[in-house]
Parts: structure tokens; sequence; C-alpha cells
């Protein structure tokens, strides 16, 4: 046992007969400096701290000693020094502030498109293989396989992987592809008009052979933008040019969406992504391993899969951050040093608290209500899910009382709460709409 490993143990002993707040407060930032000859030194942050441990809690830390083997100690000092950084810590400051993880300049090509995104190293699994061939098909056959085609999913489960590809696979054969933010779309049309340029807009719009448009749920109460690429739609899908659009739902579910452009969406072909398997987190971090020619052993990946699991982006970021770490430490990969440097990161996701307010504001905010509807004395039907919705996370992510979740709700009675978990826990079962409308609203709720 090294030294570390036995103030570990110490405190480990310590943390037992202590409050939680005596413990935090007297025993954090404490480690042995030294332990020679029968004697120890303890490295406390403050005076105060080695005044307070000397007087009130020596016995305790003696017997500890004692229970965890070191018998032999006989001798136990204090002193003030601040801890020097494990290397664990020393990086995780310098790849805050420098940036040292991904620091890849993005490399983006003249259509846009990340050099990134191609079908060569999409990874599919269960949860894309359709919206995965339904792809691969537009870009075999655009404007007639599926016209438009329609791919939603949670954040960071590859959409605007899959919409780059199907450009990149173009640009092989046109000139005229143009892949946008619906948010782009927007800004590029609200500066058009404010400038008299309406017509260079609808020029440069409909000129195409392909429009990849991502992210098309921030178009949802936009009506001016809506109406605009409704034209837009309309003439490029006559021609037969192809559409693709990307979005975090389904087209029913995009709050405020004129049942013109509703109805077009579904026209094509819809396909959704949902969170990958263990099996497929697994496969993708092996491929990204072999990009970037690293090698880690499956322990350790499946380590990663196991913690990281709706969200790829984020598995992506755990890799990167641990092979940065690797790289920049000389040092040879193992399970132990792996938990260790992704503690912050895989902590942030599992043990990140919320509270009532965060999970009404973010259910509104995905279905767009107002958070004095959702949680008033309305009966109004497009309410119901929501507030259901609501029910079920406070009781599901803060493990709220059934009175307390309908006290937040307007008042509402705990029978009322236990039948919409019971119901939203059903859902979210056997109906993979609804997982993913929740998983979205999760997402929201911890990115705040
Ligand atoms: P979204 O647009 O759905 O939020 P992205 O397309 O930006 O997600 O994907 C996030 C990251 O995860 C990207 O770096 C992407 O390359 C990667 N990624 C997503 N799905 C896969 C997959 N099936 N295989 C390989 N990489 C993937
Ligand atoms: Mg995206």
């Amino acid at each position: 046992m090294n030294n570390e490993q036995l103030w570990q143990a110490i405190l480990g002993e310590i943390e037992l007969s202590l409050s939680r707040a005596n413990f935090t407060t007297w025993f954090k930032n404490t480690f042995i400096s030294s332990l020679e000859n029968n004697r120890v030194i303890i490295c406390v942050p403050n005076t105060f701290t080695k005044a307070w441990l000397e007087k009130k809690y020596h016995k305790e830390i003696a017997n500890a000693f004692k229970s965890v083997g070191s018998a032999e100690i006989k001798e136990i000092l204090y002193k003030v020094e601040a801890r020097k950084e494990s290397p664990a810590e020393a990086f995780a400051k310098k790849a805050k502030t420098e940036s040292i993880v991904d620091n890849k300049p993005k490399i983006v090509n003249r259509f846009g498109l990340n050099n990134r995104y191609v079908f060569d190293n999409f990874i599919v699994g269960k949860n894309n293989e359709l919206a995965h061939a339904a792809c691969q098909a537009v870009a075999a056959n655009p404007g007639h396989a599926y016209n438009p085609l329609f791919i939603y999913g949670g954040v960071g489960l590859g959409k605007t992987h899959l919409l780059q590809a199907i450009g990149h696979e173009l640009s092989k054969k046109t000139d005229k592809i143009l892949y946008v933010s619906c948010e782009r779309f927007t800004n590029d049309y609200v500066q058009a008009v404010r400038n008299g340029q309406a017509k260079g807009f609808k020029d440069h719009y409909r000129n195409i052979n392909l429009l990849l448009i991502d992210d098309i749920h921030f178009m949802g109460g936009k009506d001016g933008t809506q109406e605009e690429f409704f034209h837009t739609f309309n003439e490029l899908h006559q021609t037969n040019k192809q559409i693709v659009i990307s979005s975090d739902r389904p087209p029913k579910a995009i709050p405020a969406l004129e049942k013109r452009l509703l109805s077009r969406f579904e026209w094509g072909l819809i396909a959704d992504i949902s969170s990958p398997d263990l099996e497929t987190r697994i496969a993708i971090l092996e491929a990204k391993c072999r990009e970037k020619n690293y090698k880690l052993d499956r322990e350790i990946l499946t380590y990663i899969a196991d913690n990281i699991t709706n969200n790829i982006r984020e598995l992506e970021g755990a890799l990167n951050r641990l092979i940065a770490y690797y790289e920049f430490n000389n040092s040879l990969p193992s399970i132990e040093s792996t938990k260790n440097v992704l503690a912050g990161v895989i902590s942030n996701f599992q043990t990140k608290s919320t509270t009532p307010k965060t999970i009404i504001d973010a259910v509104a905010k995905f279905f767009d209500i107002n958070i004095k509807d959702l949680t008033g004395q309305s009966r109004k039907k497009e309410l119901v899910i929501p507030r259901q919705i609501v029910m079920y996370l406070m009781r599901k992510e803060i493990n709220a009382s059934y009175p307390s979740i309908g006290q937040e709700l307007g008042g509402r009675d705990h029978t009322t709460a236990m039948h919409a978990f019971n119901k939203m826990e059903k859902e979210y079962q056997d109906d993979e709409r609804v997982r993913q409308n929740i998983n979205s609203i999760k997402q929201l709720i911890y990115s705040c």
C-alpha cells in the first residue's frame, strides 16, 4: 500500500465515525506527505485545520492507523502544506486552460462539410440502421429514393454526421450542394429581407441539387421563416431535388410548426436514431481508437461505454480526454488511471442533481409551452402529457414524494402524480417516441 492508498483507507475508517459535514470540513485536502521510521506526517491545508486535528481528532486518526494494520506508527505529526497535484489533476487543469483535449481545428471543406463526417467512419448499430440505410439510399439515388428524408433523434447521436455524409457523397457528382443549420437559414432569410435582397436569397436556396437542413426543430414558431422554407421546399421537391432534414424530434412533435410543412415532412421517409446499445458504443470507441492509431484494452473501453450511455459526442469526448492524458504524461493506460481521469466527466453525468424548477423549465422549453400554463389549472389537452412528464421526471430524477410533486404542479392530488408516474414509466419502456422525448428533455435538464 502506498501513502495515498493508506490515507484513503484511514479516511474510510474516520468517515464512519463522523458526520458528513465534519468529515469534509476537516479532512478535505489532507494527505500523507511522508511515512518514515514509524513517523507519519499528515499535511493539512491551513493552521486552523492543523489545530483542530491535533486537538479533536488525533485519537481517531491514531486508532484508524491501528485498525488498517499500521500499528507500528508511533508518532503522528501535522503540517500545513498545500497538496501537490496528482498527475490526473495536473492534466485536468492543463486541459482546461490550454484545451489540449480535442484542440484540432475542425476541417471543413468548401461546402461547409466536416471532413470527418463520412459514411466510412459511421458505425452502424440497431439504433441507427434504418437512418443509415435511408441516407445511403438517398446518396445513391438523390431526389428519387426518399424525398424528403427526415432524420430525428436526441443530441449527439449522429444526425449531423449522417446529413454531411450524404453531402460528401454527392459532392463527387455535383457542386450544387447546400448544408445549413436551421439557424443559419433563418438568419440568412431575416438578413436578406432586411437588406432588400430576398430575391438573392431565393436564388441561392432554390438553385441547388441537394439541400441538407440541420436541426429543423428550431423553426417552430418562426412563421416568416416557415413560409419561406415552405416555398423553397416546394420548388426543390417539384424538380426532384433532394431535401434531407434533421430534427431532435419527429415532425408531429415540433411545436408551432405549420400544418402544411408538417404534412410535407411526412411525404418521404421518417427515420429515427435512438441511443446506441453497449455493443455499438464499444464498436464506436474501437473505431475511434483505430482512427487515432491508439490502442486501449477492452476493459477500458467497456468502462467508458458502461458509463456514458446516450450521447456519442460525450463518448468521443471521454476517449479524447483519456488519450490526450496518456500522451501528455507519456504513461501506459490502465483501468485505475482511466477512472481517475474520467472521474469528473462521468460523475457530471451520473450524479449531477437537479431541481423541480429545472425539470419544469426543461419540459416547458421542450414543448414550447408557458411555465404558468404547465403548472397551472388549465385543462387544455396539450398540457396533459407535458405535465405527466414533469411528474415522472421529478419522481425518477430527484425521488420527490408524490404529494410534493402534486404541490409543484399547482396543488394537484398525490394520486394524480402517482398515476402519471406509472403511466409514463410504462410508456418509457414500451414506446420509442416517448423514450426519445424524455431522453431529449433529460439532456436539456442536465446540460443547463
Ligand atoms: P447530432 O447531430 O445528432 O447531435 P453528431 O452528428 O454531431 O450528433 O454526432 C456527435 C459526434 O458523434 C460526432 O463527432 C460524430 O462523428 C459521432 N458519431 C455519432 N454517431 C456515430 C456513429 N454511429 N459512428 C461513429 N461516430 C458517430
Ligand atoms: Mg447536429
